[in-house]
């Protein structure tokens, strides 16, 4: 008998014609997560399993890769003799305390000619009669004993971990995110990397507006979704000078919507340089005045790629509760100003005109600022596993 981790991957079973690709890119990601341990991956039948020497080290590891939809400890006994399986489970049973069970019986081979329904009724029945001062319950066990008959083998497993569900990370091609050192943002690239498309992110600083504790904060989140992205391309623009010729030039109250506008311009031109198929931000419907329907309509007429706003229709508490499940609300609160604080005009106009936004636009020479933003821009590739402790007597 060999002891796995058995991973579910829930609605990924769904895709009928496509299943092994998503496994492939599952099963590559596990890899990936687990790349300094000594593991086997394989997959059959519906279910796929890790075999390592160390399985509570690996069960950590995984916890945070996308597709998995429950992990199991599993014991896969050699055969599926319903003699052997008996004793076998009893072996395992005796290791437990409980007083009440019930055992639930798969048949991946339908060439047992038995149901499951009488495979799971004779188990109860060896046990009952080989365990004493145990009772069968159906509806609220203390152990549920799940026996799955496969082609030459039987898994056993019994608990049961909630995995993050969603897509393998880059099932679903890439997408670019715009990430501020604010709560929002990396709320967003976490839901997104969970429908399984990869990304990269893009960042805004004005230095010396703009501060390297901001930046390295910016670094800090960038880390914290590495983890669910395998890793992840951090492009660092700097808008120094657009910002200032915005500033210089061109009335208040359109600041912040020009220098958006300008943002996502330049966000479009990168994705397309690097194949990212979406735009991704914090964005949401009321939050502030760039993002109401008339500004945001205003903002993204500079662009075609698609925008995704994972976070369009979230109340901000539970936006705080996602970013504290992962962990990046702390380095969020930080209070190191961005980009976009430091021009914040008095009266941000709430309802922007397009015409005011061709208009004023004319007065900078926008397209040579972002040609030269874009060719001098920084790119850092962000792993997860470094560990950055650069706020670790703030936090
Ligand atoms: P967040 O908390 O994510 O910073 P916010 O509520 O502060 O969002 P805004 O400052 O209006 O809202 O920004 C809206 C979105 O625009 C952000 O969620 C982010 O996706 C993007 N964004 C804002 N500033 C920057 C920046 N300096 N660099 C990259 N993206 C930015
Ligand atoms: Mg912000």
């Amino acid at each position: 008998m060999e002891k796995v981790i058995l991973i579910k991957y829930g609605e990924l079973s769904t895709k009928k014609n496509n299943i092994n690709f998503f496994l492939k890119k599952l099963k590559e990601n596990i890899l990936f997560a687990l790349q300094d341990f000594d593991v086997e991956v394989t997959y059959d039948l519906g279910r796929m399993f890790i075999h390592t020497l160390s399985p509570d080290k690996v069960i950590d590891r995984i916890k945070n890769v996308f597709g998995i939809h429950e992990i199991n400890i599993g014991y896969i006994i050699e055969t599926t003799e319903l003699d052997i399986v008996k004793e076998e489970v009893l072996f395992l049973l005796n290791k437990k305390e409980f007083t009440t069970f019930k055992v639930e019986s798969k048949r991946a081979n339908k060439k047992l000619n038995t149901t499951s329904i009488e495979l799971s009724k004779n188990l109860g029945a060896y046990i009952l009669k080989n365990k004493d001062g145990l009772k069968v319950d159906v509806n609220n066990p203390e152990i549920l004993i799940n026996v799955e008959y496969r082609m030459n083998n039987t898994l056993v497993y019994f608990d049961e971990f909630k995995g993050l569900g969603g897509y393998p990370v880059g099932t679903l091609g890439k997408g670019l995110l715009m990430l501020s050192g604010g709560i929002d943002s990396p709320v967003a690239g976490y839901l997104t990397i969970k429908r399984g498309v990869k990304i990269e992110a893009i960042y805004f600083e004005s230095p010396p507006h703009t501060s390297l504790e901001a930046k390295n904060k910016v670094i800090s989140l960038a880390r914290k979704l590495a983890l669910y992205n395998n890793d992840l391309i951090l492009h660092i623009v700097n808008f120094t000078e657009i910002q200032e010729a915005i500033y210089k030039n061109i009335p208040h109250e359109y600041l912040i919507t020009i220098m958006r506008r300008m943002m996502y311009r330049i966000s479009a031109i990168i994705a397309s340089q690097r194949n990212a198929k979406l735009l991704v931000n914090g964005e949401s419907i009321g939050q502030v005045a760039s993002q109401t329907l008339t500004s945001m309509s205003a903002i993204n007429e500079v662009v075609s790629i698609p925008v995704i706003r994972p976070l369009a229709c979230f109340d901000k508490l539970d936006i705080i509760e996602l970013a504290k499940k992962i962990d990046t609300y702390e380095t969020s609160i930080l209070p190191f100003e961005d980009c976009c604080t430091i021009f914040v005009p008095k009266h941000p106009v709430i309802n922007p005109s397009k015409e005011k936004c061709h208009e004023y636009e004319k007065l900078i020479p926008y397209k040579d600022l972002i040609y030269e933003a874009i060719k001098t821009h920084e790119v850092k590739k962000i792993t997860a596993k470094e560990n950055n402790d650069e706020f670790k007597d703030l936090l």
